[in-house]
């Protein structure tokens, strides 16, 4: 099974996905931590990307195109991967069919983890102070919101009109979003 999350940041699509891919045994990849695990390593694509993403911008879509095909052609993705924010723009989603196409898959699954704009701004408050990540400094949390609106929400509305897209309220607790996460995919 071949299954998206998508949402705005702080969504909790992290912290649904770790649970989701366990309980579906299938790898989970997320383009956020690979970044910036190559930044923290300072690997040549961590160099590059990591100016970008402390400012709170996206990376280009040649550089995550080249990370989606990196990780598709690993072993563990032959049965299915679960993707985790991993597809922000059009042409990324373009490409990612694209990719999965070349193998005879699809994505089976969309789902989109909602949240207001108020909630969102607390949880990142919140997770600034926990975890020190430098784009959820306040500035780089406008430029990110302001990405994921411009750049990242259309492409919802594009997996809309190839297909479907399940929409979660993802407000509760964590284990209130995981259980509805299951209950969109028919899982006890
Ligand atoms: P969030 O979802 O809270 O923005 P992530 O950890 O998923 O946090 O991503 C952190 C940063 O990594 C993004 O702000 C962006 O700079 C970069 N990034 C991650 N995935 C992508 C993507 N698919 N396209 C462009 N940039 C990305």
């Amino acid at each position: 099974m071949d299954l998206l999350l998508m949402g705005p940041p702080g969504a909790g699509k992290g912290t649904q996905g770790v649970r989701l891919a366990e309980a579906l045994g299938i790898p989970k990849f997320a383009t956020g931590d690979l970044l910036r695990e190559a930044v923290r390593l300072g690997t040549p694509l961590g160099l590059k990307a990591k100016a970008v993403m402390e400012a709170g911008h996206l990376v280009s879509d040649e550089i995550i195109l080249g990370i989606m095909r990196e990780q598709l052609a690993r072993p563990e993705a032959g049965r299915g991967v679960l993707f985790d924010g991993v597809v922000r723009t059009i042409p990324q989603a373009e490409g990612l069919a694209a990719l999965l196409a070349e193998s005879d898959r699809q994505l089976d699954r969309v789902l989109f983890l909602d949240v207001s704009d108020a909630e969102i701004l607390d949880r990142l408050a919140k997770r600034r102070t926990l975890e020190s990540r430098a784009d959820d400094d306040p500035r780089a949390v406008v430029v990110r919101l302001r990405a994921y609106r411009e750049q990242t929400a259309p492409v919802i509305a594009w997996y809309e009109q190839h297909g479907s897209v399940t929409r979660i309220a993802a407000v509760g607790t964590v284990d209130q979003v995981a259980t509805r996460v299951r209950a969109a995919l028919g899982m006890p």
